[in-house]
């Protein structure tokens, strides 16, 4: 049994109760995750603990680029832009599978955001800043060469485009890499366990009472140094420890929808105007491409955020706009995800406005917390918060070196290699009728791991349809490897298949929830439990209700 087998939680459970942590980490996002392989590889002991599922808050629910932010170059956050564009390259080497090269085409339109010059100074200096080279360096096309790139475009306001260099990654999928590669340091992680209050010590945080969701019981963990890394929850842990001051956090809601490849056959990813001076992308992915986002200041609950109808008919319009020949419908939409960016508040700017720049907040006594930042920059976020634990805990320096650690699955010497294992796949499985996106799809999410997924694959061909076998073998393998506790975790965070191929949810979910009902041994009550937040789950992402009517439904799929 591996040590993150799902099997094994009791021994997890036991084991947050009876030793002592150098560092509790609280919150599985990719903050988290980074921090809890930094600390580990750094030689701390090491637990983190996550409410939900790992990547289940803001870490599941990004545009799923590593990118520099081109845009943070316009407010002039040039260290931001400087940091997260190097740090691209650096995280593509450490899972060259998961983080893979993405053109993008900045289309240049009359009355656009940039204009010509601007934009070739722009992406000069984007390039400049990040150390781009060779031919990643970005070049500026006419408009014929845009129109041969993306034919889409409205030839008749087109005036030419941008071409430049970045990545595209799966953020669940990189947080889970992170957290197993953690654990393979010797850290300790566990999902389903809630921090609620916490435990002081002469007035200083020496731990939590955790609660565990799935084994509902309550439990002390003792920890030297505590850090939440908790995003959009930060300030809500800030106030259980009577540490609310100062700075706050200002949450922003973006939205990403779904269309079939078909309804919006992008050649590639696009980076466009929208009328209000916005921009957004349009990224192909398999058989799908998605489209996001929105930027609005968020008030609601921070444990249910929602696609609303304002959101889709937002994109969709944007979309109509700027590609004509497509005319995308409310009805075209698949799925779709709404997530919540934890910035810093400032007075008197909107969320479009405010910095990606990640804040530490260190309090009285001794709680640490980090919010903000990006899906990028994590290694860098996951870097100071560890320098700081080492110095302020341990009075330790001990230098990172997280840029040296492959995450598992990751282990090729360059993207060409990957590709080549990817073709390697594709000719195994080409005898049960899966095609090169199938290849692509196991290499993408798992990397060298594919390889523990094939055999089980082919056993499971025997008695089951190729898609079906699929499904199965993907999920024993996150049973075995990936702490997958719900049809949830399995179906929207290990494989994302909710947001990219929910008909293959819809297909597959009463076998999947049998199988988990058989592993678990739920009665019918829990079975009907995950039934129904499954069922929440695919309404969530497919069903949009209108912000002030909200009885108003419109049903997509
Ligand atoms: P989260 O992922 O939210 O993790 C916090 C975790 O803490 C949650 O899982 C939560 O369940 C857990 N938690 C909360 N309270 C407790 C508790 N009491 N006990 C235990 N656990 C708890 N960045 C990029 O670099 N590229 C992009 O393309 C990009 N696009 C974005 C698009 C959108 C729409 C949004 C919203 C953000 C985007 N970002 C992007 C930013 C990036 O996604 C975030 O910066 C990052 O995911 C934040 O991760 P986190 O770990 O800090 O927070």
């Amino acid at each position: 049994m591996s040590v993150l087998s799902a099997d094994n939680r009791t021994n997890r459970i036991k084991q947050l109760q009876s030793d002592t942590f150098d560092l509790l980490v609280i919150g599985g996002g990719i903050t988290g995750a980074g921090i809890a392989l930094d600390a580990a590889s750094r030689g701390l002991k090491v637990a983190l603990i996550e409410k939900k599922d790992f990547a289940s808050g803001t870490s599941s629910r990004s545009t799923k680029l590593i990118h520099g932010g081109l845009r943070y170059l316009k407010q002039l956050d040039i260290s931001l832009v400087r940091e997260t564009g190097k740090e691209r390259a650096v995280v593509h080497k450490l899972a060259p599978h998961l983080v893979v090269p993405e053109k993008m085409l900045l289309p240049l339109i009359e009355g656009g955001t940039y204009g010509r010059r601007a934009t070739s100074f722009g992406l000069k200096v984007y390039d400049w800043l990040a150390g781009v080279t060779g031919d990643d360096k970005r070049v500026m096309l006419n408009k014929e060469d845009t129109l041969t790139k993306e034919p889409l475009l409205n030839a008749k306001t087109l005036k030419g485009g941008g071409y430049y260099a970045e990545y595209r990654t799966d953020d669940a999928r990189l947080t889970i890499a992170n957290i197993k590669t953690a654990s393979k340091y010797g850290a300790l992680p566990c999902n389903y366990v809630e921090a609620k209050e916490f435990m002081l010590e002469d007035g200083k945080v020496r731990g939590v009472i955790a609660h565990d969701l799935i084994g509902n019981q309550q439990f002390v963990i003792d920890a030297k140094a505590v850090v939440s890394a908790t995003g959009p929850w930060v300030d809500t842990l800030r106030k259980i420890n009577k540490s609310l001051k100062g700075k706050r956090l200002h949450l922003s809601k973006g939205v990403h929808l779904v269309v079939p490849y078909e309804r919006f056959p992008v050649k590639q990813s696009v980076y466009f105007d929208v009328p209000d001076g916005r921009m957004i992308f349009a990224i192909p992915r398999g058989k799908i491409t998605y489209i996001g986002t929105t930027d609005t200041d968020y008030h609601g609950s921070i444990d249910k955020v929602k696609t609303e109808l304002e959101d889709v008919v937002y994109i969709i319009t944007a979309v109509n706009d700027t590609f004509p020949s497509i005319q995308l419908e409310i009805e075209d939409v698949q799925s779709s995800w709404a997530g919540l960016r934890p910035l810093i508040h400032e007075d008197g700017k909107s969320a479009s406005q405010l910095s990606r720049k990640d804040e530490i907040f260190e309090a009285p006594n001794d709680l640490v917390s980090i919010a903000g930042g990006k899906l990028t920059g994590y290694r860098k976020m996951a870097e100071r918060i560890v320098n700081l634990v080492l110095k302020k805990f341990f009075d330790k320096k001990v230098k990172n070196k997280t840029d040296k650690i492959t995450l598992i699955g990751g282990e090729f010497a360059n993207y060409e290699e990957v590709l080549a294992y990817q073709k390697t796949i594709a000719e195994k499985i080409k005898d049960y009728y899966l095609k090169d996106v199938h290849a692509e799809y196991l290499v993408h999410l798992y990397g060298k791991q594919a390889e523990l997924v094939l055999p089980q694959f082919e056993k499971y061909c025997y008695y089951h349809t190729v898609e079906n076998a699929l499904v199965l073998a993907e999920l024993d393998f996150c049973f075995e490897n990936e702490m997958v506790q719900t049809p949830n975790d399995f179906f929207v965070r290990r494989t994302g298949r909710i947001y990219f191929d929910i008909n293959s949810v819809q297909k597959t979910k009463k076998t999947v929830l049998d199988i988990f009902a058989k592993k678990f041994d739920w009665d019918l009550a829990t079975q009907n439990k995950y039934a129904a937040l499954l069922e929440e789950a695919l309404q969530e992402a497919s069903v949009f209700a209108h912000k002030d009517l909200p009885e108003k439904q419109v049903q997509v799929s």
